[in-house]
């Protein structure tokens, strides 16, 4: 049995924890703030007496060790996953055009999906599936310089494809725009969506709050096998010998007795970390990333006219609408431009887009609305972000780093941040064998 301080209670410190104490390792997890849950939580809205998240999370059936991971935690009821791909586009005036596959019959069922989505024309729909085809033989090495733009342009996907489907998948996947996204990452990406078996293109939405999703379930899994979970306590100096770690130093505590450190926190967040009278960040070249907000609209309503579990809005600033019965959640990814901008303004401006794409919405219809703007939701992932990731090292002996920025060859998602956990656990547990 070893002693693993974790640092950081997001998805990837809750996944290192719940994984060490399976194995009976000791663990303490120290969270700086109030609650679990890092970028993914829960808030209560007290007029309305309901529960909403920061930011509507999508996974997808590739997810396969977020699913893992909810399954250990006893959460699998707590999330809805599709038979198969089913999405709901939407242009403006209201016409629906469906991607759905055909439950069986993988991979022809995703070919029927693609051929059928009437947004496009076919020549556009049989040169998405050749792109697609073409995955299988196209090694990422190919990749490491081009940005998604220059893939697709390279591909010949027209610029309708492109606004109609790549650019929502993108966006939507990376959040960033196709001219800044890594082609390489996004490659990774899409063989997992489309060659990873049946269930990979289905999309998984939460049932209910995500800190009842996850960050509930695994404090829970964790305390029951005598780890410690301590809030409001930040960690604010750590202190080295050699290739060692010897202290973790917080605004409460000393901690001395360890035999492994997990630090599962941002990599922007060890700015304000101390080693040995030096800023940490600097120290042990903890990469820096450009960051890309995700916009997050909630609407309370008296009724609910919308039929559809989620919409993909075609060519809006809106990209997706989610539909939660008493309320419903926008989501705007890479919303840089909303930054400066006035919530109440931003609510009146969403409202008029809907009422454009939805004849069956109307303002009225509201009683109550929140706007929530994550600056720094996400790192763009880029080809700099991807190329520093992969180079970067721990140069401790007893500290392992987690979090969904390490090299885990996926973007800033739920699924990194989990992968990143149970690999950085798993490390301390080859290690005490
Ligand atoms: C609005 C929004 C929407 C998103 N949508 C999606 C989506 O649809 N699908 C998807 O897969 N991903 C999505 N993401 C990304 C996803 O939420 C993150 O990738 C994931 O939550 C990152 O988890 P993490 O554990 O690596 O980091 P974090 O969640 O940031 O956790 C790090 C934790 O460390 C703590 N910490 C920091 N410094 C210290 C310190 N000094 N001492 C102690 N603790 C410290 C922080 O308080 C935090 O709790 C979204 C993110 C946002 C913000």
């Amino acid at each position: 049995m070893k002693r693993i301080i974790v640092i950081g209670g997001g998805f990837a410190g809750l996944s290192a924890s719940v994984y060490l104490s399976e194995k009976d390792h000791k663990v303490t997890l120290i969270e700086s703030a109030p609650k679990l849950g890092g970028r993914a939580y829960s808030l209560l809205n007290k007029k309305i007496n309901d529960v909403y998240d920061n930011g509507q999370h999508i996974m997808m059936g590739c997810y396969n060790d977020t699913i893992s991971f909810l399954q250990k935690i006893n959460s699998l009821d707590k999330i809805s996953i599709q038979d198969s791909l089913n999405i709901n586009f939407v242009k403006k005036g209201g016409e629906i055009f469906k991607l759905q596959a055909p439950k069986n019959f993988y991979p022809f069922n995703l070919g029927y999906a693609l051929l059928n989505f009437k947004a496009l024309s076919i020549k556009e729909r049989f040169k998405i599936i050749d792109f697609i085809l073409d995955l299988m033989c196209c090694f990422s090495c190919d990749l490491k310089d081009k940005t998604v733009q220059e893939w697709l342009e390279c591909k010949k996907q027209s610029p309708n494809s492109i606004k109609s489907f790549w650019q929502i998948l993108v966006v939507g996947a990376l959040n960033t725009t196709i001219d800044k996204a890594s082609a390489e990452i996004f490659h990774e990406i899409l063989c997992r969506i489309f060659l990873d078996g049946n269930n990979s293109a289905s999309i998984v939405i939460p049932n209910v709050g995500l800190t009842q999703v996850y960050a509930e379930g695994a404090a829970q899994y964790i305390i029951e096998r005598k780890g410690k979970i301590l809030l409001s306590e930040k960690v604010k100096h750590i202190t080295c010998k050699g290739n060692k770690v010897k202290e973790i130093v917080t605004d409460k505590n000393i901690y001395k007795n360890f035999d492994y450190v997990i630090s599962a926190i941002p990599a922007q967040a060890f700015e304000y970390i101390i080693c040995n009278n030096s800023k940490f960040k600097t120290l042990q070249g903890i990469p820096s990333f450009n960051y890309s907000p995700i916009l997050n609209v909630h609407f309370w309503l008296k009724e609910n006219p919308f039929k559809e579990k989620f919409y993909g809005l075609i060519d809006s600033k809106i990209h997706w609408l989610f539909n939660h019965g008493k309320h419903i959640s926008l989501t705007t990814s890479a919303a840089d431009w909303s930054i400066g901008l006035d919530n109440s303004d931003i609510m009146k401006d969403f409202c008029f887009e809907l009422e454009n794409y939805f004849p069956i919405f109307h303002s009225n219809l509201i009683m109550d609305y929140k706007v929530l703007k994550e600056k720094r939701a996400t790192f763009i992932p880029d080809i700099e972000s991807n190329m520093v990731r992969k180079n970067f090292l721990s140069k401790f002996d007893n500290l392992i780093y987690a979090g969904d920025w390490t090299n885990t060859e996926l973007p800033s998602t739920i699924e990194s941040a989990v992968l990143s956990g149970r690999l950085a656990a798993g490390k301390v547990i080859t290690a005490s064998k």
